[in-house]
């Protein structure tokens, strides 16, 4: 049987700057089709807009509003496109 990596990851909005560390869990099962990602603890101000085992599907929403995915590798400036 698999076991599970936890780690705490930071969340940062982009729109207001709230930001908050995440408790999080995913399989450790190189060969597993899904990383089985899931959030067991959600820093003060963020909730779970759209939940998914994929933490770059995850929505998460902010105090303020604002949605994003847990897991981003560009950078997205306010409204517009990732940078390449
Ligand atoms: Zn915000």
């Amino acid at each position: 049987m698999a076991a599970r990596d936890r780690y705490s990851r930071k969340l940062e909005c982009a729109k207001c700057d709230h930001t908050g560390f995440a408790e999080v869990s995913e399989t450790d099962d190189r060969r597993a089709m899904s990383r089985d990602f899931k959030i067991d603890e959600m820093p003060r101000g963020f909730s779970t807009e759209r939940p998914s085992t994929d933490p770059r599907k995850h929505m998460v929403r902010c105090r303020c509003g604002s949605v994003f995915p847990f897991e981003q590798d560009t950078v997205y400036a306010p409204g517009g496109e990732p940078r390449r």
